[in-house]
């Protein structure tokens, strides 16, 4: 129907008769000559319509109104002078329209403007009730171009690189163990039993190598059913990849190699080589959280054995309890943040306290190192113990000292929160730099105080660091996290691979023999058949490419997303299903509306 995209016309093409399809973007009567938008997926391109070149078009152009879909058949012109406009890829030309076709209209009133020139914000809810016509907008549109750019660098990268092959694993599976509910699906053939949707492929890539396929990778749909957040979907997608016998370092090489090459192919940008790396135990002592953004200093200094004789009970008593006492300083705090903002009902001091801290001390440091603090920290501070927190914080006049006192996991979650909130705020955070890193090392297992028992911090097949593996409750695992400006892209680790050590995981995270034998026994006995030592990664892609097109939420990179109360507005699902369905499956619900 067509010779070309609309916005693929160029000053190459003056000259030539084209036809184009797409949408009126826009149309605008200039006193006798009308000027149309005509969009599709690759941009806007200015039709002209003059009754007295075009007289036959005049008459349909003049009919024509936002979204009503067109084919043009005319000549591409230079575009006078005045009127190139530099910010259209098409902008040095327009096209004289001899024919209009009128292909449909639109017969409703538009939920809201479509067109490109339209720059007010619509409403979420609107947005994805008439998704079609949100994705038709130049900003999704470019999304999800994106998107494809992304996951087309990934399968070149991986295929024609590096000898991954793609294999497809089972939607309707068996439950697997990435620690979030599952989505259950009731089968009608066996009565009273339950498939799980994947949470991840995990096992199957697993026994992929142990079928020996060595290098596998997916594009793989996924299943949570957790409480939802900006970054979080009940379903979305991983690139999935692993391989075998590959150590640690290969694998973290490798990733960086495909990272980069993203990067490149979709942004045109050098990533410096080799990544920088952290561990566990620093991040979280340097920062407060396994994932920081390093755009940005403001890092915790911990004081705990400086303070630990405190005459300021809340800091001697958090230590002596087996906590900790941090401080988070602020350059310049003294005069951006008010006290009235640290103290109770202050916006610092709710944030502080919806990570679990009970109050925040601080310090202000004066000229000539003179700390001005009120209170029992003033009276308890000896002048050694002021010289070395000046020493250890770097602090000087102008300077805010912010404390965490208590727990280790409070004091930091408090302290990485407000470290956060007050780096956006002052303006530290440099939108350009892309920071990414590895965190690695990090624990086997952590407590879960709810269900008291130790937990797989990634998940029970990640194996232990091999010289801590005597005592595997405290062990290291090797497994590593990809973060990419403060925000968790990606994470591996190398398997357990021996029968052997997988069964003392098990038992660790308190799973029965006959437990773990009916959850995981196919992968018990596969590792009975020589296994491999193999490792892997998966990486979110709905939040890299998130972070790519420089969103602040996924669902602005998901075609058809669902909200935060996990519903899709546009199809209305979920919703209730016939009885007769239900019986089929053996089902009957126990909800009961509120009337
Ligand atoms: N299956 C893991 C996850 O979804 C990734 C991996 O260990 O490869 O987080």
């Amino acid at each position: 129907m067509r010779t070309h995209y609309c916005g693929t016309v160029r000053s190459e093409d003056i000259g030539k008769t084209v036809t184009l399809c797409g949408w009126v973007d826009r149309r605008r009567d200039h006193g006798g000559v009308i000027f149309l938008d005509l969009r599709d997926r690759e941009g806007i391109v200015q039709i002209v319509s003059d009754p007295q070149r075009t007289p036959d078009s005049y008459a349909k152009a003049e009919n024509l109104r936002n979204e009503y879909v067109v084919k043009i058949t005319g000549r591409v012109t230079q575009r006078p002078e005045e009127s190139l406009n530099p910010k259209l890829a098409t902008g040095e030309i327009e096209i004289y329209a001899d024919q209009i076709e009128l292909l449909n209209t639109v017969g409703k009133q538009l939920p809201f403007q479509v067109s490109t020139a339209e720059t007010e914000t619509v409403r979420e809810d609107l947005r994805l009730k008439y998704r079609y016509l949100d994705l038709r907008r130049d900003r999704m549109n470019s999304n999800l171009q994106l998107r494809h750019q992304v996951v087309k660098a990934m399968r070149r990268f991986l295929e024609d690189e590096k000898g991954f092959i793609e294999v497809e694993t089972p939607v309707l599976t068996k439950s697997t163990p990435e620690g979030a509910r599952d989505y259950l699906v009731p089968s009608r053939a066996n009565p009273g039993e339950w498939y799980a949707l994947p949470q991840s492929p995990q096992l199957f890539k697993q026994l992929l190598m142990v079928s020996g396929l060595d290098r596998y990778y997916q594009i793989a749909r996924c299943f949570r059913d957790e409480d939802l957040r900006a970054d979080r979907q009940p379903e979305f997608t991983q690139l999935d990849m692993e391989m075998s016998f590959m150590s640690q370092e290969e694998v973290l090489q490798l990733n960086e190699e495909l990272v980069s090459y993203i990067f490149k192919q979709v942004k045109g940008i050098d990533i410096p080589r080799p990544f920088p790396r952290i561990t566990y135990a620093e991040a979280m002592e340097r920062y407060g959280c396994d994932k920081p953004d390093t755009r940005y200093g403001l890092e915790l200094v911990n004081v705990s054995d400086l303070l630990k004789d405190s005459g300021f009970k809340v800091f001697s008593g958090a230590i002596s309890s087996g906590g900790i006492v941090k401080i988070l300083p602020i350059p310049g705090g003294n005069d951006t943040i008010s006290n009235v903002r640290i103290k109770p009902d202050g916006d610092l001091f709710k944030e502080a306290s919806e990570a679990g801290a009970k109050g925040l001390a601080y310090i202000r440091v004066r000229e000539g190192g003179e700390i001005d603090t009120i209170g029992a920290i003033k009276d308890n501070l000896s002048e050694s113990q002021k010289q070395e927190i000046l020493k250890r914080t770097g602090a000087t006049a102008g300077h805010l000292l912010l404390f965490g006192a208590g727990p280790t996991d409070i004091v930091n979650k408090t302290l990485d929160r407000l470290r956060q909130v007050i780096a956006r705020e002052q303006g530290l955070v440099d939108q350009n730099k892309i920071n990414l890193l590895w965190v690695t090392d990090f624990p086997m297992f952590e407590w879960n105080a709810e269900e008291k028992r130790l937990e797989a911090l990634h998940h029970p097949f990640t194996a232990p660091n091999p010289s801590d593996i005597n005592d595997l409750k405290t062990a290291r695992a090797q497994a590593y996290d990809l973060v990419y400006n403060g925000t968790e892209v990606g994470g591996g680790s190398l398997r357990i691979y021996q029968r052997e050590i997988q069964e003392r995981v098990f038992e660790a995270i308190g799973l029965s023999q006959e437990q773990a034998y009916n959850k995981f026994g196919f992968l018990l006995e596969a590792f009975e058949y020589g296994t491999p030592p193999h490792g892997g990664i998966a990486y979110g892609l709905d939040r890299l490419v998130m972070l790519l097109a420089g969103e602040e939420s996924i669902r602005d990179v998901i075609a058809f997303p669902k909200t935060q109360q996990a519903r899709c507005l546009l199809t209305n699902a979920p919703s209730s299903v016939d009885a007769k369905q239900m019986k089929e499956l053996h089902v009957a619900s126990t909800y009961k509306p509120k009337s």
